[in-house]
């Protein structure tokens, strides 16, 4: 293997191959679930060296795990414990190379760190709208290889939504440019749809061509306390029907998820919650005015007051207020942790069927587990839930997941099929989830997803054992 070492040096620059030392960072996943062993970690500086770092490891049939930054929840991005997977991790690719305004496009480098994309589009006078809580840290090139959703996905659409054009390495070793940044192409099969959510299994995503939008005159937050899932459903429905494209955000809590904010995080203040079942966040952005941004809103929360779904609300009065409110929001996740280990879900439902597919699990939970603490919360308008399982107050964490983890997966995922719904929404398949897959996706669709991998990756070097296993 040495000889592949020096082969990678000679490509990538000596700096940039990481062999001996402490690579915790790139060997760990972000949850820390799983720890590997890298055979070396390589940071490519272009396409060129990407394309040459593949041809290497294939001539020497050594796979390769791509990795932006490391934020996944499905342990995709982290080598196996053997000791013989490069990973190849594309952070110094972060140029954005163009901004096209009249056709609304940028085109930016698969490392650009997502709060850089947004910043770059503002500074060109546009809104890059892919937002989630690891945008700080996660990559545009791991964004589309999740096509990972946020909390945006109402208006603008998943990460797929936000891309015209990609540009591909191949498990081969061959670039392709698809980065034509057209909003109309006809000819063939949608190559740039197989590789957006294909989680690395399929080619390396090197840069992207995305669509920008206009930036709003003006966004609003609210938040609202309701009785019940069905009164957030009818709070969703009036926000489309009154506020069109420009409800742009719509985020449900249980109260259970905000209590734990409450407890971990004393310094956040928590509206509403204590005497409601469910509180839910929601974003307008309007592109005439913030008067008449407040206008629409105040009529919406007046009108769901007097319908009675919702019992109280308050709208954020400036832009501080409503980061505060987005901000107990994203820390439900982390209040989470505090609170220990816990079997988390990302799953959908059509929306109509959300209240009645909680009402069903939760109990179902509730008599299987005594005790048991459901965390739901999540992006109730694109009918996406959050909904994790933690341990019984005072319980012990880890023997609760030793003992509980595989089980109450069953439970929810059997629950989410009879209601139509995806074991994943946002996170994706990565290793986690690998060997669920066959439960709950169809033979055929299985079957044309073994034969994609097959024709695109017939030696299975791209992040093997993540998504479809291609011969099982
Ligand atoms: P990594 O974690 O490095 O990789 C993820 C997967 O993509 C791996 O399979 C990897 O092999 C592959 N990959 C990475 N880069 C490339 C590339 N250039 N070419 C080909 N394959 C590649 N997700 C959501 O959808 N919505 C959320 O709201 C959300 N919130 C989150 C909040 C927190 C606090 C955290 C930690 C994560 C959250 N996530 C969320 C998970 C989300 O999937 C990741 O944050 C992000 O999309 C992954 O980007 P990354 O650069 O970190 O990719
Ligand atoms: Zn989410």
């Amino acid at each position: 293997m040495s000889s592949l070492i020096d082969q990678l040096r000679r490509i990538a620059g000596a700096a940039n191959v990481l062999h001996e030392g402490d690579l915790d960072a790139y060997e760990t996943d972000w949850r820390k679930r799983a720890r590997g062993k890298a055979l070396a970690v390589v940071r490519p500086g272009s396409t060129g060296e990407v394309a040459a770092v593949v041809k290497a490891c294939a001539a020497a049939g050594v796979s390769i795990v791509p990795q932006g930054g490391n934020t996944g929840l499905v342990v995709g991005s982290t080598p196996d414990s053997s000791g013989t997977q490069v990973v190849l991790n594309l952070a110094r690719m972060n140029a954005v190379r163009a901004v096209d305004a009249d056709n609304l496009t940028m085109t930016v480098e698969a490392g650009c760190v997502l709060q850089m994309v947004q910043d770059a589009a503002q500074v060109a006078g546009f809104l890059f709208p892919l937002s989630l809580a690891a945008e700080g840290s996660c990559t545009i090139g791991g964004n589309l290889a999740t096509n990972a959703g946020g909390t945006q996905v109402v208006r603008y659409g998943n990460a797929r939504e936000l891309c015209l054009g990609l540009e591909v390495v191949t498990a081969a070793g061959e670039v392709w440019d698809g980065l034509s940044g057209l909003r109309k192409d006809n000819t063939g099969y949608d190559l740039r749809d197989l590789f957006i959510g294909s989680e690395g299994t399929l080619g390396i995503i090197t840069a992207a061509t995305l669509r920008l939008h206009p930036l709003p005159a003006a966004t609003l937050t609210a938040w609202a306390a309701l009785p019940s899932l069905e009164d957030a459903q009818a709070l969703l429905g009036l926000a489309h029907r009154q506020l069109g494209a420009s409800l742009t955000g719509f985020e449900v809590m249980g109260q259970f998820a905000l209590s734990l904010v409450v407890r971990h995080f004393s310094q956040l203040r928590v509206p509403l919650y204590e005497d409601s079942p469910y509180c839910v966040l929601l974003e307008t952005s309007d592109s005439e005015s913030e008067e008449h941004a407040r206008t629409r809103l105040e009529r919406l929360l007046e009108q769901a007051l007097e319908d009675g779904c919702v019992t109280d609300a308050v709208l954020a009065g400036n832009l501080s207020q409503a980061r505060q409110l987005w901000h107990v929001r994203e820390s439900i996740p982390l209040a989470q942790a505090e609170e220990g280990l816990n079997i988390k879900h990302d799953i959908s439902i059509p929306v109509s069927r959300i209240p009645e597919f909680c009402l069903e699990t939760d109990a179902l939970l509730r008599r299987e587990i005594p005790g048991v603490r459901l965390v739901n919360f999540g992006h109730l308008g694109d009918g996406n839930l959050h909904y994790n399982v933690q341990a019984p107050e005072g319980g012990d964490n880890q023997a609760f997941l030793r003992d509980w983890e595989d089980r109450v997966n069953t439970l929810v995922y059997d629950s989410v099929q009879a209601f139509g719904g995806s074991i994943s929404a946002e996170h994706g398949v990565g290793s986690l989830k690998l060997d669920k897959l066959p439960h709950y996706k169809s033979p055929v669709a299985l079957d044309m997803m073994r034969a994609i991998k097959k024709a695109l990756d017939p030696a299975n070097t791209l992040n093997p054992g993540r998504v479809v296993r291609p011969f099982a």
